[in-house]
């Protein structure tokens, strides 16, 4: 079989892709995981204008089938690829970065990366809460929330920065949906992920001058640890500025970076635990100053210090180069995610005693757990994004050996599936449209209700399907929930 490497910048010989032909499977395969599954549009359309997007919907509902909308392909189960129906792939639509000097405002298409934005927001010395990893593209990351740069002042990137969108809704007329305009569209859209109804086409975003970001990283070895190293790391964030700070927490292999053939976990491996702390500030001083309350680990913590790094400056490149070392894409790597959102009022041993198995029990040398302590605090009010993002937790299992599939996706899915007593939901950008054993809720009951009555609105004939998976899953855990209190 033909291998297809994940590539943001491809380019087809036609706008309209019939199976069978290679320009067909290697869009198809246009994923940031390479376990792409076996699901097959009848059509991709590679739209390069609105008036191209207007055609593939009406395609679509000439032809009675769904939708699928593609920006990035970061979403693991590629529930974009809806078997037998219209993909619509934005690679090609809007892909440039405007700025307008009197908003201050930038203006995007849908796939434009994580690394475009940054590097152009250099080049005018203005700042914008993208994503952290440099390939995620901006349609999936803005719709799902976003977990941007430093959220825990700034909240999810759709809360706040952004004013308007310009969204092809499922009868193929464009809108403008901001706070004043479609409101109803515009708080549909911010947070429901990959169960919305449209193709965002355009977003615009606020902008503030750009600082500086510094970094400081402890890595321990978790050997007996694990309890008292996350209640510390948690205690210490209480004790830190929300605004200009990002706490993230990982659990990986001593071997995670080492060349291998094989995905296994060798015998002798050690888990580590690194502490990642960043800082938004315009000098070095006022960044240790912020991150100061990690100064003073305590001593039975320090016995377990493998690595210390003082405050220092980050660089785009450098954090590039660290988030492809965690979790790039690319040469048959295959991801699964699974993640939680905590609830709040569950006392933190509970929780910290609860995740352990999904955060320490790796299932392979390439897997990592990432725990962000994003402290957002959601407004159904104001946007479907309607769950607190106190503590994100999450898993991605990385294998390469294909005949690993589909057993490795087990142990994580059971795992995380054991943690609905300890959450409150799951962040929309995880969720799998292909399984439900681990989904949880992706909004509360009431934004889903209210989400629902919106989308039956502007598409009646259910041309986006996916958001009838967010009814079951809810369904499901809603009975779950009722049986738990009888
Ligand atoms: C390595 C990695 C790092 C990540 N880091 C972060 C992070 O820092 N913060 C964070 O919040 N998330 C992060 N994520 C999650 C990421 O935001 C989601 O996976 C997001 O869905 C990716 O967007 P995409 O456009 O690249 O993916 P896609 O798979 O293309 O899109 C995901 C879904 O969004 C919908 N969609 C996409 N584009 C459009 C559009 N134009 N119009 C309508 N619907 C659309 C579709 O339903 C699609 O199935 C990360 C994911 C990975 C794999």
């Amino acid at each position: 079989m033909a291998v297809y490497d994940y590539d943001i910048h491809p380019h087809y010989s036609s706008k309209v892709l019939q199976r069978g032909s290679e320009d067909y499977e290697r869009c198809r395969r246009q994923n940031a995981n390479s376990d792409t599954p076996s699901r097959y549009p009848r059509e991709i359309h590679v739209v390069r204008s609105v008036s191209d997007v207007s055609m593939a919907l009406k395609r679509a509902a000439a032809l009675k089938v769904p939708v699928g909308v593609r920006s990035g392909g970061h979403l693991f189960p590629c529930g974009a690829l809806v078997h037998d129906g219209v993909l619509v792939d934005t690679t090609d639509l809007n892909r440039a970065i405007e700025y307008d000097k009197v908003t201050q405002e930038i203006c995007f298409g849908p796939a434009v990366r994580v690394k475009e934005l940054a590097e152009k927001l250099s080049s005018i010395a203005r700042f914008f809460p993208h994503g952290h990893a440099p390939t995620v593209a901006e349609g999936g990351f803005l719709l799902a929330g976003g977990q941007g740069w430093f959220m825990r002042g700034w909240g999810a990137t759709c809360q706040q920065w952004i004013t308007r969108m310009e969204i092809v809704m499922p009868n193929g007329q464009a809108v403008i949906a901001s706070r004043t305009e479609n409101q109803d569209v515009f708080w549909a859209a911010r947070g429901s992920g990959t169960g919305f109804f449209g193709v965002v086409t355009k977003f615009w975003g606020r902008t503030i001058p750009a600082s500086q970001m510094w970094e400081r990283v402890m890595i321990f070895e978790v050997r007996d640890k694990f309890e008292g190293l996350l209640t510390w790391a948690f205690d210490r964030a209480k004790a830190t500025p929300k605004f200009g700070t990002d706490l993230n927490i990982a659990t990986f292999y001593d071997e995670k970076f080492t060349p291998s053939a094989t995905d296994e976990v060798s015998r002798d491996a050690k888990l580590l635990l690194g502490v990642f702390l960043m800082a938004y500030s315009d000098t070095q001083r006022e960044a240790q100053t912020i991150l100061g309350a990690y100064t003073d680990i305590p001593t039975e913590l320090r016995a377990c210090l493998l690595e210390e790094r003082p405050v220092e400056k980050r660089t785009w490149d450098k954090v590039w180069e660290m988030q492809d070392e965690y979790c790039g894409s690319g040469n048959g790597q295959c991801w699964q995610i699974n993640s939680i959102l905590n609830d709040p009022s569950v006392p933190i041993e509970r929780l910290i005693e609860a995740i352990k198995p999904a955060v320490c029990q790796l299932p392979t040398r390439s897997s990592s757990s990432f725990i962000c302590i994003a402290d957002i605090e959601a407004d159904e009010e104001d946007a479907a994004f309607s769950l607190p993002q106190q503590k994100y937790i999450s898993t991605f299992t990385g294998w390469k050996d294909p005949t690993l599939q589909p057993s490795i996706y087990r142990p994580m899915r059971e795992r995380y599936k054991r943690l609905s007593s300890v959450a409150c939901g799951m962040y929309v950008a995880d969720y799998d449209i292909t399984c439900d054993d681990a989904n949880m809720k992706v909004m509360s009951d009431t934004a889903l209700a209210r989400f629902l009555r919106i989308r039956a609105k502007w598409d009646p004939n259910e041309l986006f399907p996916n958001y009838k998976k967010f009814v079951e899953t809810h369904d499901k855990i809603n009975r779950l929930q009722s049986q738990c209190q009888l």
